[in-house]
């Protein structure tokens, strides 16, 4: 593995060790940025890195950075090749993350939205796995409940709303576990993991929460049911899920552009299926690791040549 090299800051690429910010910067002290995460797969076969859905990734940037009154200065395009150029300069050999982060870079004390100097960076890193996609994990319910939407928006990929993504994960791991699945407000439905969208399969069916059970509209969410509809025929549902409806499920997923397609085999030391890996979950990865190297050519137009 090695380091990133540069960054794109305050208007240029620079060496990464120039890309620093002032104590004093706002959105240290109040969480104020708006940030993403995308996936550059290396092939092997090409020698290229593709980039995943990374105009998605970017609109989506833009929409979120809006409710956060971030004015991106740049277009959907700019940001585009910006990052393009990036990874070249980087020219990595292997799979890579790009961390496009908006934020309030003005020094004022307060929190809040407005008069604030705002400005943007982009760096990468080389990314292996995340949460291991080989075999299935062992998840708990976490005591922590997901942020709602009039509290801090979890549609939006707020910096500072990561505090409830960090106390599910860390009392996850401190208890043995490999990741969390954490439920809305007052306990009332499955909403998502730390930071991955849930899927659970039942019957043949896949079910996913709406976007109104307080999730991350994810990409890989989409780009699932997309993939479950028109490559694979199986028919899917967005509905609330209660808690122990997890424990009665046929297979359960995690997916999101870190965790990719992660397949869970216990929930609350409760065995899922058999504990393994799944068949749809299993036809699924196969898919989204082919579709993402740029292995399909029906869906290559979500993947950006380096
Ligand atoms: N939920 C949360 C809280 C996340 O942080 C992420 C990762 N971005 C996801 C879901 C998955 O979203 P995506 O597939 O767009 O990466």
């Amino acid at each position: 593995m090695v380091n990133p090299r540069y960054a794109f800051f305050e208007e240029k690429i620079v060496p990464i060790e120039h890309a620093k910010i002032d104590i004093r910067t706002n959105s240290l002290q109040y969480g104020t940025g708006v940030f993403e995460g995308i996936r550059g797969y290396w092939n092997e076969k090409t020698k290229t890195i593709y980039v995943f859905r990374m105009e998605d990734h970017y609109r989506r940037f833009m929409v979120n950075a809006g409710i956060m009154m971030i004015e991106i200065k740049y277009s959907l395009k700019e940001l585009c090749d910006i990052t393009m150029q990036l990874l070249k300069k980087e020219s990595y050999t292997e799979d890579c993350y790009v961390r496009p982060f908006a934020y309030n870079s003005g020094l004022n004390i307060g929190p809040k939205l407005i008069g604030n100097e705002q400005n943007l960076f982009i760096y990468s890193i080389p990314l292996g796995e995340y949460l291991d996609t080989s075999k299935a994990i062992n998840v708990c319910i976490s005591s922590w409940e997901r942020i709602p939407d009039n509290a801090i928006p979890p549609r939006v990929k707020i910096s500072g709303s990561y505090v409830n993504s960090a106390l599910q994960k860390t009392e996850a791991l401190l208890n043995g576990f490999d990741e969390a699945i954490v439920l809305s407000k007052n306990g009332s439905h499955v909403s998502e993991g730390s930071a991955m969208n849930v899927f659970m399969v039942k019957g043949g069916t896949l079910i996913t929460p709406p976007i109104t059970d307080d999730i991350l509209e994810g990409i890989t969410r989409d780009t699932i049911i997309k993939l479950a509809i028109e490559s694979e025929n199986i028919n899917v549902v967005e509905r609330s899920i209660d808690r122990t409806e997890l424990y009665t499920a046929d297979e359960l997923f995690f997916c999101g552009t870190g965790a990719q397609i992660s397949p869970i085999g216990f929930v609350d030391k409760r065995s899922i299926g058999n504990g393994k890996m799944g068949p749809v979950t299993k036809k699924l990865q196969e898919l989204y690791f082919r579709i993402v190297k740029n292995d399909v050519s029906e869906y290559s137009h979500w993947c950006s040549k380096v």
